[in-house]
């Protein structure tokens, strides 16, 4: 299929991701991103699989040059019982390849505009999707309608264009919330023992009704190696305090009430950056893609965090639409393969997200008896047959 017209609803990292792949498929295509400015301050800290992250970087979606953060273990650390010292209690193999979001979204968009087929539009809202009577899809703007043969809704959790495949789905709330943000390395001074965990594996900080996890990712205003180079990121779980509390200090609370005394320093030290909290959801829609709409990234289903999956997922999405419309002879037989392959994966993405949830948040173990092979054990438990790249299986999602 050549001179396929595709129009991409959201110029995020899916929406970049689904521009490089149509270009690269042969399609000429158009960009609408509302936002005005660089998307640069999101999501902050992001991991990917390493396999992932090399197919990439392999095939020309991705930069070599963009700075990572690759560990290749997950320690886990929790309060000793009756004292203030951390307890580091198991060592996984769970490889990543850590990123900074910033970075990430500037090496698609990268890619996406040295393709000449690409059109990129900032400052360009979509106010709807809709079919024309040729059975191709309009996208309309302020500026007018245009025409499409496929159009990907790439347009984040709150899609406008899953509401045509999926009008009446909701998000279903998890019951509690995730303070996500990142802290300089200066907060790491004096620390020798996290700093060294940091370097070499990402931690997870188990406490009673939560827990956090930690990594290092590049810093999105430098380029370089070096460990001044980067940032600490942190995801934090734990049901809410009540409305109007979810900040920084809040964090602090939590640290100071159930962290190891050192890691309660740390977060208690420095600048956050970028914080944000928001309460844990997950929705998934039950078709991926109904010619001439598909959708991708957060558009098609959000999973809980603990997966981190919905960059990976995004970028999944990307490699399958390649290879679905490379493989096709129409646009609805590209768009019927995409939808066989991806809709069941964003539901199992989801069904994990929500296993994970409930052993590490909401009934969370008594973390002071676990030792590795009781954390072993509760892992298998916790997957329950399924895969995860975060737990040691490079090819789970
Ligand atoms: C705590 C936390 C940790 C996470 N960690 C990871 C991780 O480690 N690994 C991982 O893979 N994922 C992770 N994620 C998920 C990841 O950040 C998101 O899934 C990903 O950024 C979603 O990208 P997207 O392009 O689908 O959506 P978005 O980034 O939300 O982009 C949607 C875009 O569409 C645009 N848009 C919306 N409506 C319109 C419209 N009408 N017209 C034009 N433009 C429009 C918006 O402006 C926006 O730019 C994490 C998420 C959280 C909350």
């Amino acid at each position: 299929m050549t001179r396929l017209r595709m129009g991409v609803v959201g110029g995020s990292i899916a929406g970049c991701a689904m521009a490089v792949a149509g270009a690269r498929a042969g399609a000429e295509v158009s960009v609408y991103e509302r936002s005005t400015g660089e998307l640069r301050g999101r999501g902050l800290g992001i991991v990917l699989p390493p396999s992932l992250h090399r197919e990439l970087t392999a095939v020309g979606y991705l930069d070599a040059a963009m700075p990572t953060a690759p560990v290749a273990t997950r320690v886990w650390v929790t309060r000793a019982a009756g004292s203030r010292s951390a307890r580091e209690f198991a060592r996984q193999s769970g490889p990543v390849t850590a990123c900074n979001w910033g970075l990430l979204w500037q090496a698609l968009r990268r890619s996406a505009g040295s393709s000449p087929a690409v059109r990129y539009q900032r400052g360009h809202p979509v106010v709807s999707v809709g079919r024309a009577e040729t059975g191709r899809a309009v996208v309309r703007t302020e500026g007018g309608a245009e025409e499409y043969d496929v159009v990907v809704g790439a347009d984040g959790h709150r899609s406008l264009t899953r509401g045509l495949l999926a009008p009446d789905l909701r998000p279903s709330p998890a019951g509690y919330a995730v303070w996500r943000g990142t802290l300089p390395m200066s907060a790491l001074a004096g620390h020798r023992r996290p700093l060294e965990l940091l370097r070499e594996s990402w931690v997870t900080l188990g406490f009673r009704g939560g827990h956090g996890i930690f990594y290092l990712i590049p810093r999105g205003d430098t380029e370089g190696d070096g460990v001044r180079d980067h940032l600490l990121a942190y995801a934090i779980y734990a049901r809410p305090c009540g409305p109007g509390a979810p900040d920084v200090a809040y964090v602090r609370q939590i640290a100071e009430q159930h962290f190891p005394a050192e890691w309660a320093e740390i977060v208690a030290r420095g600048e956050h950056t970028a914080m944000t909290c928001h309460p844990v959801t997950d929705l998934h829609a039950p078709v991926a893609a109904d010619p001439p709409f598909l959708l991708a990234g957060d558009a098609a289903g959000v999973t809980r965090p603990h997966t981190a999956s919905g960059a990976v997922k995004a970028l999944q999405d990307a490699l399958c639409l390649e290879r679905s419309l490379r493989a096709s002879g129409s646009p609805a037989e590209a768009l019927g393969r995409y939808a066989r392959e991806r809709t069941p994966e964003g539901a199992r993405l989801v069904e994990l997200g929500r296993r994970i949830g409930r052993a590490q948040v909401e009934r969370t173990p008594d973390w002071d008896a676990l030792d590795q092979a009781g954390v072993e054990e509760w892992c298998r438990a916790t997957l329950a047959g399924t895969t995860s790249y975060l737990y040691g299986d490079e090819g789970g999602g």
